[in-house]
Protein backbone atom coordinates (compact mmCIF):
# COMPACT_ATOMS: atom_id res chain seq x y z
CA UNK A 1 0.00 0.00 0.00
CA UNK A 2 1.49 3.08 -1.28
CA UNK A 3 0.37 6.23 1.09
CA UNK A 4 -1.92 8.84 -0.61
CA UNK A 5 -3.10 6.60 -3.81
CA UNK A 6 -6.65 6.46 -3.83
CA UNK A 7 -6.24 3.11 -5.55
CA UNK A 8 -4.36 1.70 -2.52
CA UNK A 9 -6.90 3.49 -0.12
CA UNK A 10 -9.48 0.57 -1.28
CA UNK A 11 -13.11 1.18 0.07
CA UNK A 12 -12.42 4.75 0.71
CA UNK A 13 -10.83 5.29 -2.13
CA UNK A 14 -13.84 3.76 -3.94
CA UNK A 15 -16.31 6.14 -2.41
CA UNK A 16 -14.29 8.86 -3.43
CA UNK A 17 -14.48 7.45 -6.90
CA UNK A 18 -18.06 6.61 -6.38
CA UNK A 19 -17.55 3.01 -7.55
CA UNK A 20 -18.53 -0.25 -5.66
CA UNK A 21 -16.14 -3.59 -5.50
CA UNK A 22 -17.51 -6.41 -6.51
CA UNK A 23 -15.52 -8.85 -6.72
CA UNK A 24 -11.29 -9.56 -5.36
CA UNK A 25 -9.00 -12.43 -5.39
CA UNK A 26 -4.99 -12.72 -4.11
CA UNK A 27 -4.01 -10.30 -6.60
CA UNK A 28 -6.56 -8.41 -8.47
CA UNK A 29 -9.89 -6.54 -7.49
CA UNK A 30 -12.53 -5.38 -10.08
CA UNK A 31 -14.81 -2.25 -9.03
CA UNK A 32 -17.54 -0.93 -11.13
CA UNK A 33 -18.59 2.61 -11.74
CA UNK A 34 -21.63 4.24 -10.34
CA UNK A 35 -21.10 7.54 -11.82
CA UNK A 36 -21.26 6.10 -16.12
CA UNK A 37 -21.88 7.20 -18.95
CA UNK A 38 -22.06 3.09 -20.24
CA UNK A 39 -23.80 0.23 -17.34
CA UNK A 40 -20.87 -1.66 -16.25
CA UNK A 41 -18.08 1.00 -16.82
CA UNK A 42 -15.60 -1.19 -14.63
CA UNK A 43 -11.85 -0.99 -13.10
CA UNK A 44 -9.51 -3.78 -12.90
CA UNK A 45 -6.74 -3.27 -10.29
CA UNK A 46 -3.77 -4.99 -8.83
CA UNK A 47 -4.36 -5.28 -4.78
CA UNK A 48 -0.24 -4.45 -4.77
CA UNK A 49 0.56 -0.87 -5.74
CA UNK A 50 1.86 -1.11 -8.92
CA UNK A 51 2.65 2.05 -10.99
CA UNK A 52 1.81 1.45 -14.46
CA UNK A 53 1.67 -1.75 -17.20
CA UNK A 54 5.23 -1.24 -17.73
CA UNK A 55 5.88 -2.14 -14.36
CA UNK A 56 3.52 -5.29 -13.94
CA UNK A 57 5.65 -8.27 -13.01
CA UNK A 58 5.41 -10.95 -9.88
CA UNK A 59 2.22 -13.11 -9.23
CA UNK A 60 0.23 -10.68 -10.87
CA UNK A 61 1.87 -10.45 -14.20
CA UNK A 62 1.36 -14.52 -14.51
CA UNK A 63 -2.36 -13.81 -13.40
CA UNK A 64 -3.83 -10.98 -15.55
CA UNK A 65 -4.58 -12.91 -18.49
CA UNK A 66 -6.83 -14.57 -16.64
CA UNK A 67 -8.58 -12.09 -14.50
CA UNK A 68 -8.93 -9.62 -17.93
CA UNK A 69 -10.87 -12.69 -19.48
CA UNK A 70 -12.83 -13.31 -16.40
CA UNK A 71 -13.91 -10.38 -15.52
CA UNK A 72 -14.85 -9.39 -19.51
CA UNK A 73 -16.67 -12.03 -19.41
CA UNK A 74 -19.24 -11.55 -16.72
CA UNK A 75 -19.66 -7.56 -17.99
CA UNK A 76 -20.27 -8.88 -21.05
CA UNK A 77 -23.06 -11.38 -20.08
CA UNK A 78 -24.33 -8.72 -17.29
CA UNK A 79 -24.38 -5.87 -19.92
CA UNK A 80 -26.10 -7.87 -22.84
CA UNK A 81 -23.31 -5.87 -24.94
CA UNK A 82 -21.26 -7.74 -27.30
CA UNK A 83 -17.74 -6.01 -26.80
CA UNK A 84 -15.95 -4.63 -23.65
CA UNK A 85 -13.62 -1.88 -24.38
CA UNK A 86 -10.60 -2.00 -22.76
CA UNK A 87 -8.32 1.13 -21.88
CA UNK A 88 -4.86 1.52 -19.92
CA UNK A 89 -4.59 5.41 -19.69
CA UNK A 90 -1.26 5.49 -17.06
CA UNK A 91 -0.80 9.21 -17.04
CA UNK A 92 -3.22 9.94 -14.45
CA UNK A 93 -3.31 8.01 -11.35
CA UNK A 94 0.27 6.18 -11.28
CA UNK A 95 -1.24 2.93 -9.90
CA UNK A 96 -2.03 0.54 -12.93
CA UNK A 97 -5.75 0.21 -13.63
CA UNK A 98 -7.45 -1.19 -16.58
CA UNK A 99 -10.69 0.67 -17.71
CA UNK A 100 -13.53 -1.97 -18.83
CA UNK A 101 -16.17 -0.86 -20.65
CA UNK A 102 -18.79 -2.47 -22.54
CA UNK A 103 -20.13 -0.76 -25.45
CA UNK A 104 -22.79 -1.32 -27.93
CA UNK A 105 -23.53 0.87 -31.00
CA UNK A 106 -24.51 4.47 -30.78
CA UNK A 107 -23.67 4.63 -27.14
CA UNK A 108 -21.24 7.26 -24.98
CA UNK A 109 -18.33 5.92 -26.29
CA UNK A 110 -15.52 7.00 -29.07
CA UNK A 111 -14.73 3.90 -31.01
CA UNK A 112 -11.80 6.21 -32.13
CA UNK A 113 -8.03 5.97 -31.16
CA UNK A 114 -7.21 9.15 -32.69
CA UNK A 115 -8.10 12.69 -32.17
CA UNK A 116 -9.54 15.05 -35.00
CA UNK A 117 -12.19 14.45 -38.02
CA UNK A 118 -11.79 10.74 -38.39
CA UNK A 119 -11.63 9.87 -42.14
CA UNK A 120 -11.88 6.26 -43.78
CA UNK A 121 -10.32 4.36 -46.80
CA UNK A 122 -11.14 1.78 -48.11
CA UNK A 123 -7.91 -0.50 -48.90
CA UNK A 124 -7.76 -2.96 -52.02
CA UNK A 125 -8.26 -5.72 -49.64
CA UNK A 126 -11.64 -4.72 -48.52
CA UNK A 127 -10.44 -3.42 -44.83
CA UNK A 128 -10.69 -0.31 -43.88
CA UNK A 129 -8.45 2.30 -43.08
CA UNK A 130 -8.59 5.33 -40.43
CA UNK A 131 -6.83 7.73 -40.40
CA UNK A 132 -7.42 11.69 -38.71
CA UNK A 133 -7.36 14.80 -40.63
CA UNK A 134 -5.57 16.82 -38.07
CA UNK A 135 -2.66 14.46 -37.00
CA UNK A 136 -1.85 12.58 -40.41
CA UNK A 137 0.70 9.32 -39.60
CA UNK A 138 4.02 10.66 -38.42
CA UNK A 139 7.25 10.04 -41.06
CA UNK A 140 7.69 6.05 -41.60
CA UNK A 141 11.25 6.78 -40.97
CA UNK A 142 10.39 7.75 -37.43
CA UNK A 143 8.36 4.80 -37.36
CA UNK A 144 10.85 2.26 -38.42
CA UNK A 145 13.27 3.62 -36.34
CA UNK A 146 11.04 3.02 -32.87
CA UNK A 147 10.38 -0.53 -34.91
CA UNK A 148 14.25 -1.74 -34.53
CA UNK A 149 14.54 -0.26 -30.95
CA UNK A 150 11.68 -2.15 -30.12
CA UNK A 151 12.89 -5.50 -31.93
CA UNK A 152 15.77 -5.19 -30.92
CA UNK A 153 15.07 -4.78 -27.14
CA UNK A 154 12.58 -7.66 -27.28
CA UNK A 155 15.18 -10.00 -28.73
CA UNK A 156 17.97 -9.26 -27.38
CA UNK A 157 19.46 -12.44 -25.43
ZN1 LIG B 1 -1.64 2.38 -5.14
Amino acid sequence: MTRGCIICAGREGDEALHRVEVWRDGEWRLTLSLDAEVLGFAYLEPLRHIPTIADLDGAEARSFGAAIARVSRSLKAATGTEHVYVYIFGDGVAHLHVHLAPHRDGDALNSQMIRGEIVSEKLPDGFERFYSREFPALPETEQRQVVEKVRRDLNAA
